[in-house]
């Protein structure tokens, strides 16, 4: 169950988040927990949530180690403060804030492998894609793309989360039927490449406003083995209901 903060919250309003997280979230072993906020969050963050099971990643890296890539951090940096994950190939950095490519997003997760970042990719449709009955196209080249060259010690290491762009914010959440689908042909991609019990052990996220009214329905798919979660994972209440309910 991952929360994706985008460009919300400052240090002290993590720490407050956090307060009121932890005290819900205390001996729940139900699921993995893994928060991504901003950049400047993280030694926050990470600072809150010691001596929990909450995991706490980067919303995105550069490729290289270091040099002179002037408003970018890397891998080894996130690690180094104490993050454990990263999300790659966010829709929004495909296509809102900047326009990374399938072959950015490759470098990104290979970058965070070698460091021992463990990333969710990110893929997804938009809308005129959706409407024009291309998603399992985009679908397959984005996997492909993302995990092209891995070997399966790496795969073993990669979440995917299936996050239709247009979903993302809209409040129009993919039908758990759409969502499992999506899910289903990313399972398949994963099994003709890396065999059928990588294609098991993968776990795939479903993103796209998610909220506590319509969590049980999603996770009622088989297919779906956690969500990714903007909007909602920003009120620790409402973010807990959704962990709990899921
Ligand atoms: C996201 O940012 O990955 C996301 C799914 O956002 P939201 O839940 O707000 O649609």
């Amino acid at each position: 169950m991952a929360g994706n903060w985008k460009m919300y919250k400052t240090p002290q309003e993590t720490a407050i988040f956090f307060e009121r997280f932890n005290s819900l979230a205390d001996g729940w072993e139900k699921s993995d927990i893994v928060l991504f906020p901003p950049a400047i969050d993280i030694p926050a963050a990470v600072a809150a949530v010691n001596g929990t099971n909450i995991g706490i990643g980067g919303q995105n890296i550069y490729w290289s180690k270091e040099g002179a890539f002037t408003g970018e951090i890397s891998a080894d940096m996130f690690l180094a403060a104490g993050a454990s994950w990263v999300l790659i190939g966010h829709s929004e950095r495909r296509h809102v804030v900047t326009s990374e490519t399938d072959a950015d997003v490759l470098k990104k997760t290979q970058a965070a492998l070698g460091a021992g970042l463990r990333p969710i990719i990110c893929v997804g449709e938009r809308l005129e894609e959706h409407k024009a009955g291309k998603t399992n196209e985009v679908l397959i080249k984005q996997f492909a793309a993302g995990v092209a060259g891995l070997t399966e010690e790496q795969f073993a290491q990669v979440v995917i989360a299936y996050e239709p762009v247009w979903a993302i914010g809209t409040g129009q959440t993919a039908t758990p039927e759409i969502a499992a689908a999506a899910h289903r042909l990313i399972r398949q991609e994963a099994d003709r490449r890396f065999g059928g019990e990588a294609a098991e052990q993968l776990r795939i996220l479903y993103g796209g406003s998610v909220k506590p009214d319509n969590i049980v329905g999603l996770m009622k798919e088989d297919q779906l083995d956690g969500t990714l979660v903007g909007g909602a994972s920003l009120d620790p209440d409402s973010f807990f209901k959704i962990v709990k309910a899921a």
